[in-house]
C-alpha cells in the first residue's frame, strides 16, 4: 500500500530507490531491464533496409555481463535461401534467430539487411521484414480482431478472412459465436495450442515479411494437429527467406544451407550433402536423428 502510493506520488524518486537497492545487491540494472544494449544513436533512428539479405558480422552477444552466448559470429542469408540452424540445446541457436530478427541487438558487430542496421530501425520498421515465429505469445487478451489487426492496423474483415482462410483458420474462426469480435487470450475463449499457432501464422500472413526466423516447435500438439499446422506453415514460408532452428531431421535435410551452432560459434556451414561428406559434427547430428 504505502509503496503504491509513493509510486503514485513520486514514481521517479521510488525507482531510483529501487535501483540503489539493486546496486546494493549487486545486481546490474542493464540485466533486469536492458537486453537492448546499444541504442539507436539520435538522428540515425528509423534507417530503411537496403536489401533482402540478413546480415550477421562478427556478432557478439550475451544476456550477463561479462558472459557471451555468441562469439563473433558471421552469417550471410540470401533472399529466397532457407537456412537451417542446428546443433546442441544451449549452443545459441534461438538466441541467433532472436538477433536476426532484430529482436536483440548485437553488443559488437552488426546485424543488417543489406547494409543497413536492425538496430538502428524502429522495432516497427524491423517486422515489416523481418519476423520471429516460435511458440511464445501468440494470443494475446482482447478480440480475434485485436489479435489479428497487430499485424497490419487498419486491415479490413475481408483480409483478416483470406489471411485466417490462407492458414485453414477460417473454419473453426467461423464457428465462433462472435466471429473476428469473439474474445481470445486469458478470460476468453480458449483456444487450442494448434489455433493460437494458425492466429501467430495468420498475423505473418498479414505483415507480410519477406524473411522468417522460424524456432521450430518442439511439439506440443498432437500429431494430427502437427500435420495440418505444418501444411499451413510451409504454404506461409513459401517464397520467403527462412532461417529455421532445426530440432527435426527433415527441416534440415531440406534446407539450402545449414550452419552448425556449437558454443556460441558457427562451426560448419553447407548443404546436407556436403557436410555429410566432411563427417563432422552434422553428420554426427544427422546420424542421431537418423538412428
Ligand atoms: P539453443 O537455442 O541452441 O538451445 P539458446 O540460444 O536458447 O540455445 O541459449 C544459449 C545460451 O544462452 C544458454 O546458455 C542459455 O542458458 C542462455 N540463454 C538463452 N536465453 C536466455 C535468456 N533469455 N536469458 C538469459 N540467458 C539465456
Ligand atoms: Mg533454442
Amino acid at each position: 500500500g504505502a509503496l503504491l502510493a509513493q509510486m503514485l506520488v513520486d514514481p521517479i524518486a521510488t525507482i531510483l530507490r529501487w535501483y540503489d537497492e539493486l546496486q546494493v545487491a549487486h545486481v546490474s540494472m542493464a540485466r533486469l531491464v536492458g537486453i537492448r544494449e546499444i541504442e539507436p544513436a539520435a538522428g540515425d533512428h528509423d534507417i530503411r533496409p537496403d536489401g533482402r539479405d540478413v546480415r550477421a558480422e562478427e556478432v557478439r552477444f550475451g544476456y550477463q555481463e561479462g558472459v557471451d552466448v555468441l562469439h563473433q559470429v558471421t552469417l550471410d542469408v540470401a533472399p529466397g535461401t532457407r537456412l537451417a540452424l542446428v546443433g546442441p540445446s544451449g549452443a545459441g541457436k534461438s538466441t541467433l534467430g532472436r538477433l536476426l530478427a532484430g529482436i536483440y541487438a548485437p553488443r559488437s558487430g552488426r546485424v543488417a539487411l543489406g547494409d543497413a542496421e536492425l538496430s538502428r530501425m524502429t522495432a516497427e520498421r524491423v517486422r515489416q521484414h523481418v519476423a520471429l515465429v516460435n511458440q511464445e505469445h501468440h494470443v494475446f487478451v482482447g478480440t480475434l480482431r485485436d489479435n489479428l489487426l497487430l499485424a497490419r492496423a487498419g486491415a479490413g474483415d475481408a483480409e483478416l478472412w483470406a489471411a485466417l482462410a490462407a492458414v485453414d483458420a477460417a473454419g473453426w474462426a467461423r464457428a465462433l459465436p462472435e466471429e473476428l469480435d469473439a474474445r481470445v487470450g486469458s478470460g476468453g475463449i480458449v483456444l487450442t495450442p494448434a489455433q493460437a499457432q494458425q492466429i501467430a501464422l495468420a498475423r505473418l500472413v498479414l505483415a507480410d515479411p519477406h524473411t522468417l526466423v522460424l524456432d521450430e516447435a518442439t511439439s506440443l500438439l498432437d500429431p494430427r494437429a502437427a500435420r495440418d499446422l505444418e501444411r499451413s506453415l510451409s504454404r506461409v514460408l513459401d517464397g520467403r527467406t527462412v532461417v529455421a532452428i532445426a530440432h527435426r531431421l527433415h527441416t534440415a535435410h531440406d534446407a539450402d544451407v545449414i550452419a552448425v551452432v556449437e558454443e556460441g560459434r558457427i562451426s560448419e556451414l553447407g548443404s546436407h550433402d556436403e557436410l555429410v561428406a566432411v563427417d563432422g559434427a552434422y553428420a554426427a547430428l544427422w546420424r542421431s536423428w537418423h538412428g
